[in-house]
């Protein structure tokens, strides 16, 4: 066992970035310290408070009994707050920098939106408060499904949802509903070969078989093969616009009348509205639902565990079979539509996604958003996010191999491959080198259809002086990547961490924990 100083350094941890300089006795870097797991520096004989000794008591389990201690380490107060604010500052989030995470629109959270959704009357609410206490909260779900059903041209929407593939799963019960209403048990689901994996995992989740339609060479739904796949047995059909290879479906609304015709539904995954929003009506192009994920087009913030939101936009074909509740208004008075109160009207409802309305602190935070842009800047946000998505495509294409470059403008991401590498070079030897040049790295290897695919989103919010030194970086990185610049097999030099082994991980996990204890006690 080796030992551990005040900080939880231990000696073998000190050689984190020893290839770049001088190794430092500590580990530490500067004022970049360096932490070791909690159950490392941790002991079960530290607390940070003072508990009184456990009465005796008679044990209430029957006999099943702890038999011995678990294990947990502890920490005092001041090295616990020092534990996590250091581990904190090895985080890398949007508030620190450029984060190019494609399909992801990691935006800034404007700071508003944070001020607004700590409102006593918003954050200080139980969802079991009597309806008459909380109109305001109300209001506020219903303004905003509002905002989302006109900037989505659809009849109604489900506001319960808790993220995009929650909402994925709402929208394809809701097809289900539809079809057995009318006593038509279909078995297929359409999706996409270039769709984000939540697509066929929800449909195979909802009892669906999933057959793949290729992409065409410009990297838009084959049309043609589409249409061949339809049948009598064709629930419906998952389609991504703008899809994941950064590219508009234009044919969607002719899919969509031949979807129609064959009797299917059109589910669209909205995660990409950012590239879209006050221009396109997925409504007008047929979509039958969608889900919108309110933590990426209309900020709120995600990424390092903020909550997701995922409100299914519906046509008024699938608006009846909408899961239950939501907020109706009635007069002046907001009316939560629930089960009981739901009457006649909402019978072929397919029943629940949540206990409780959805995610009220998204709901305060999308709203401000939506209404400190009004309708015209959230038009401006749409243009500005494809304008600088096509600035980093052209800037790169003559470096990066962009596969569908010749497919005209992009819209919100460019996508890059790994063509052009020197032998044993890869997306990932270039994730890893941008890390070392203080950029978060962009989305890899998605969407599956581009080989060692490189998807780089920079949403609106992005200046172009911070573009510009992305643009910069990544042409670098690339450049050593296709001179075959072996110090890059080893990035990042300068991360906290060297490069791990992902694939070792993965298979072999570390879980620090003990014996099994609990135990019935012999008879
Ligand atoms: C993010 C994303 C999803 C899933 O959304 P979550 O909110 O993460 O559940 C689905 N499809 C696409 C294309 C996405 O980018």
């Amino acid at each position: 066992m080796s030992t551990i100083n005040a900080s939880g350094w231990k000696p073998e941890m000190g050689t984190g970035n020893a290839d770049v300089g001088v190794p430092t006795t500590t580990g530490n870097r500067a004022l970049m310290l360096e932490e070791a797991l909690i159950f490392e520096i941790g002991s079960s004989s530290t607390c940070g408070v003072d508990l009184p000794p456990i009465p005796s008591h008679a044990s209430r389990l029957g006999g099943l009994a702890r038999t011995q201690a678990i294990g947990l380490p502890g920490l005092s107060e001041p090295e616990t707050v020092r534990h996590y604010t250091r581990l904190s500052r090895q985080n890398y989030g949007i508030d620190l920098g450029f984060f190019p995470l494609g399909s992801c629109t990691m935006k800034h959270n404007p700071r508003l939106n944070e001020k607004i959704a700590r409102m006593k009357g918003f954050a200080d609410i139980h969802p079991l408060a009597p309806v008459s206490t909380v109109q305001g909260a109300l209001a506020v779900i219903h303004q905003l499904a509002d905002w989302l059903v006109k900037l989505t041209g659809m009849a109604s929407v489900a506001m319960s949802p808790k993220a995009g593939a929650h909402g994925e799963l709402c929208g394809i019960l809701a097809i289900r509903a539809a079809l057995q209403a009318r006593g038509d048990a279909r078995e297929v689901i359409l999706v996409p070969d270039s769709a984000h994996g939540t697509n066929p995992a929800t449909a195979a989740f909802a009892g669906y078989r999933v057959e793949g339609i290729p992409a065409r060479d410009d990297g838009r739904v084959d049309t043609e093969a589409l249409i061949a796949k339809l049948g009598p047995n064709v629930a419906g059909v998952m389609i991504t616009n703008p899809n994941t290879c950064g590219l508009f479906e234009r044919d969607l609304r002719i899919i969509a009348d031949a979807v129609h015709a064959a009797g299917a539904f059109v589910y669209c995954d909205g995660a990409n509205f950012n590239a879209i929003v006050g221009r396109v009506r997925p409504g007008d192009l047929g979509v039958d639902a969608m889900h919108i994920n309110l933590h990426k087009t209309f900020s709120t913030p995600h990424g390092g565990g903020g909550p997701g939101s995922g409100p299914v936009v519906f046509s008024a074909a699938l608006s009846p079979f909408a899961p239950l509740p939501f907020v109706e208004k009635r007069g002046d008075y907001f009316e939560l539509i629930e089960e009981e109160t739901a009457g006649d009207h909402h019978a072929a409802s397919f029943g629940r996604m949540v206990a409780f309305h959805g995610q009220m602190g998204m709901f305060t935070r999308a709203l401000s958003y939506i209404m400190s842009h009004g309708a015209d800047g959230l038009r401006q946000v749409s243009g500005d996010a494809v304008l600088n998505a096509n600035y980093i495509l052209r800037s790169l294409e003559a470096t990066l191999d962009a596969p569908f470059a010749h497919s005209g403008p992009c819209m919100h991401e460019a996508l890059f491959s790994d063509d052009g590498m020197a032998e044993g070079f890869s997306t990932l030897d270039i994730a890893k080198g941008l890390i070392d040049e203080g950029f978060h790295p962009m989305t890899v290897y998605f969407p599956l259809v581009v080989h060692g695919a490189m998807l780089v989103e920079p949403t609106e919010t992005e200046s172009k002086a911070g573009i510009d030194q992305f643009i910069v970086a990544l042409r670098q990185v690339a450049e050593r990547a296709k001179a075959g610049d072996a110090s890059l097999k080893s990035a990042p030099h300068f991360a906290p961490r060297r490069r791990l082994d992902e694939t070792l991980a993965a298979r072999k996990p570390v879980l620090v924990w003990t014996q099994p204890v609990l135990a019935v006690a012999a008879e």
